[in-house]
């Protein structure tokens, strides 16, 4: 295959390793339905969800089980056939504890739910589906930005007469290390996954599509260049090659590598007529409108040292972390950190039983070596003005300067310098030699200012 190069990027950013290795050539295999599930009620940014199902009650698979009336949320359904157990608080892998549903499973009454994507290819046609067909689907459904931001994509994608949007960008970077659930999307479900891009794009408006793509993805790139080519002039739809550099899949940097605009700080891509979705999120959006089936599964990356069979799985959301590692084979003897997601914007997790939401895209694995030789574990010193943090920001901040500010209780400098624009990429923290968790103050910080806003409020 020859080689890809990608011309686009933005400015700033870092390389880690990329260790896609473990994974990158695992197919998507399903995983068989567990003795319980537990589904939290917080999987997307907005209102939590409230419970529409009550203890002892009887559930069926794709039974909507949470549910909230405000504008910004997307409803909760049961992956399995079962009984609920309980209502309860359960570990979050970000926010520590939450609501969420325990559902024990009927055994005799749960067949494993199979991928869709053989029901779509290029004879497709978004057009058989109305604007309003597409964004009741996908609000029914639940559909949230499964990239990890966790935004309900109705909101995303309706028409909104004050946002038009013009330019719809498909984030298919997957830039995080380890991560390959989306890249294996793209090869065995590229027909499903364009069906969803089409019809996002019918919803919104767009008539403009770019899939952005890092090139150290080459089979990716072909694969959906000749989907495309397949399709002939069925819609404005190319492929923008984007130079392998993290954090290319964040949102506004994306926008700038594809399209060489800047959404402002402070403001969302749709000011500019933009809208970004990801590539799993699209895959979920064509099966809710085609098929009806609210998003309930998903692709997740094992990966790491630690376990013992690393791979790309179709899990129910709501499987515990347990669950899935006694699937793979175990934990090595050498297994020191779990992780949620990626290593560089990923969560560490103290408690295995865990269940998977919307937004988990990864389970990293790493054995006592990889953590010891983190940055983080190495001793901290004090900060020697040689400015990396500055150089690799792609949000062009102060990092050092808000890191100091929240270590003093200086909200007020903290928010001079910027703090709320912060994209917590990590790219910092990583390149300080003097190893000062900068992404870290700035992470309390932003938790200081919303407890603040929260007490006068
Ligand atoms: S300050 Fe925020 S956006 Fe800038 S490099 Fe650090 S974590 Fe990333
Ligand atoms: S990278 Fe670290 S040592 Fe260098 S200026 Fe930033 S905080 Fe200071």
């Amino acid at each position: 295959m020859a080689e890809i190069r990608g011309k686009y990027t933005f400015p700033g950013g870092t390389h880690p390793p990329e260790n896609k290795h473990f994974s990158e050539n695992c197919p998507i295999e399903t995983v068989p339905v567990p003795k319980q599930v537990a589904v939290l009620l917080s999987q997307h940014l907005g209102a939590i969800c409230v419970p529409t199902v009550a203890k002892k009650d009887a559930v069926e698979a794709g039974q909507v089980i949470g549910q909230s009336d405000a504008f910004v949320s997307a409803p909760i359904h049961s992956p399995v056939n079962g009984t609920v157990k309980d209502i309860t608080l359960l570990p979050h892998p970000v926010i520590g504890r939450t609501m969420g549903i325990v559902i024990d499973v009927d055994a005799d009454n749960n067949e494993i739910k199979q991928p869709v994507n053989d029901r779509f290819d290029k004879t497709f046609n978004p057009d058989n589906y109305t604007v309003e067909q597409i964004c009741g689907a996908v609000k029914e459904g639940g559909i949230v930005g499964m990239g990890g931001a966790g935004f309900p994509t109705q909101v995303k994608i309706e028409p909104n007469p004050r946002l038009e949007k013009k330019v719809l960008i498909i984030n298919a970077c997957e830039c995080e290390p380890f991560i390959t659930c989306d890249y294996r999307v793209m090869l065995e479900w590229t027909w499903q996954m364009l069906a969803g891009i089409r019809l996002a794009a019918r919803a919104s408006g767009c008539k403009k599509i770019r899939i952005g793509i890092e090139d150290n993805k080459p089979e990716a790139i072909e694969a959906i260049s000749d989907a495309i080519r397949q399709l002939g002039n069925a819609g404005n739809i190319q492929v923008v090659p984007v130079k392998t550099k993290y954090p290319q899949g964040g949102e506004r940097q994306l926008i700038k590598s594809v399209l060489g605009k800047m959404v402002p700080t402070g403001s969302i891509p749709p000011t500019i007529g933009v809208c970004v979705l990801n590539v799993a999120t699209c895959a979920s959006i064509a099966e809710a409108v085609v098929t009806g089936n609210p998003l309930t599964h998903r692709v997740i990356t094992v990966a790491g040292c630690a376990i013992s069979k690393p791979g790309n799985y179709y899990a129910p959301i709501g499987m515990r972390v347990e669950d899935l590692i006694a699937h793979c084979g175990g934990l090595t003897e050498s297994a020191a950190k779990v992780v949620m997601g990626g290593p560089m914007m990923g969560f560490a997790i103290a408690d295995l039983s865990t269940p998977l939401t919307k937004t988990s895209g990864a389970l990293t694995f790493l054995t006592k070596s990889a953590v010891t030789r983190a940055k983080y574990e190495k001793q901290q010193t004090a900060c020697i003005r040689c400015g990396r943090c500055l150089a690799v920001c792609p949000e062009h901040l102060n990092p050092t300067k808000i890191a100091h500010a929240v270590k003093h209780f200086r909200m007020d400098i903290a928010e001079d310098y910027y703090l709320s624009a912060c994209i917590e990429c990590g790219c910092c923290s990583y390149v300080c030699p003097a190893n000062i968790e900068i992404t870290g103050y700035i992470k309390t910080g932003k938790l200081l200012k919303a407890r603040a806003k929260k007490r006068l409020g």
